[in-house]
């Protein structure tokens, strides 16, 4: 890690950040949590999940927050925890960013004082850059889970359908997450559209062999498309606006479903995931498709073996992954890491 600078902090200041990293507050996974989103700073190895159980009606009933990084992250999201929890998701929201606001953009509205008062002890951190990271990075958290849950909750009417139609498109039900990438959105869909691994359409020239990539690429600012077992990735261009774009998505998936459109047209299956089958290459496929593919479907993405020559593993990131800022820390630390623990002969990770 590169050496960060340590803020001097108020003494009373220092004693209850320590006191939080020593005893994190609501310090674990929340089974059931409805929404939940992945922190990481890559400056300082910072890197949290946070968990909410939101009711329909947007109160906080539990917070709580897993992961490992320096103290003062760790307190920043130990405090969070237990400021949000029985909170309604809106005030939730309000206090984040006052908090974020005072921390990034030094401003501080005086009736928003009484909000953060318990979070000025982060105030000396302002001074250092990187350290500000560490102190906002579990509100960015709450601030990416607070969205979902805003998504989700707007969307309920994708469920529904006028029409005549409506009771066969009401078999096909839809639910979005928000990925670590903040322009793609991962839509799982009630049904399996492929029996394994997936199909990643960059572009629309690349996207003839699946006639619903190409309904969802007619989307305007749509811009990449992933295929998956039962979900479907959607990038969008940075610039627009999910608002405007997620529902249009999710009906055009609904009513191509609804009218029994094939995901990816039969003469294209099986996927060109296949090929050479060494036995170190099988022992790499197993991994991949076990323990790294799954984990990473679950933040929309995908990772697709190329190739294994003299050492050097080659694999292709897809979807939300492939343009995600950490996406090439994750390769690193997190895929090579352990291909190279099951496969001693494995030197080097890369990605193409
Ligand atoms: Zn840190």
């Amino acid at each position: 890690m590169i050496p960060v600078p340590e803020p001097k902090l108020d003494h009373l200041y220092q004693e209850v950040i320590l006191d939080h990293n020593k005893n994190p507050r609501n310090f674990k996974a929340l089974a059931d949590a409805n929404v939940s989103s992945h922190g990481y700073n890559p400056l300082c190895g910072d890197d949290y999940h946070v968990y909410l159980k939101i009711d329909p009606k947007g109160l906080i009933h539990d917070a709580s927050f897993q992961g490992s990084g320096c103290a003062i992250s760790k307190a920043s999201a130990s405090i969070m925890t237990t400021m949000i929890k029985g909170r309604r998701a809106e005030e939730a929201g309000k206090i984040k960013k006052s908090f974020l606001d005072f921390m990034i953009k030094d401003e501080l509205h005086p009736k928003d004082k009484p909000y953060i008062e318990r979070l000025m002890l982060f105030e000396g951190v302002k001074e250092f850059p990187v350290r500000v990271k560490c102190a906002t990075l579990a509100w960015r958290a709450l601030e990416d889970a607070l969205k979902q849950y805003e998504f989700e909750h707007a969307n309920v009417s994708y469920h529904m359908f006028e029409k005549g139609e409506a009771k066969e498109m009401d078999e096909i039900k839809l639910s979005a997450e928000m990925t670590p990438n903040p322009n793609t959105i991962k839509f799982l869909v009630n049904r399996q559209f492929l029996e394994s691994g997936s199909f990643d359409f960059p572009t629309r020239e690349k996207a003839k062999d699946s006639p619903l990539a190409l309904k969802l690429f007619e989307i305007d600012s749509v811009n990449g498309v992933l295929i998956g077992t039962n979900f479907i990735t959607v990038t969008k261009e940075p610039h627009a606006d999910w608002q405007t774009i997620a529902p249009t998505v999710a009906t055009a998936i609904q009513e191509f479903f609804a009218s029994g459109g094939e995901a990816i047209s039969k003469d294209a299956l099986p996927s060109a995931n296949e090929g050479g089958n060494s036995l170190i290459e099988q022992k790499i496929k197993q991994i991949l498709d076990a323990e790294i593919r799954p984990a990473v479907a679950r933040d929309g993405g995908d990772i697709v073996f190329y190739g294994y020559q003299d050492g050097i593993v080659t694999l292709h990131l897809q979807g939300a992954c492939s343009s995600c800022p950490s996406s090439i820390m994750t390769l690193k630390m997190g895929v090579e890491h352990r291909l190279k623990q099951a496969v001693p002969e494995i030197k080097e990770v890369v990605q193409v």
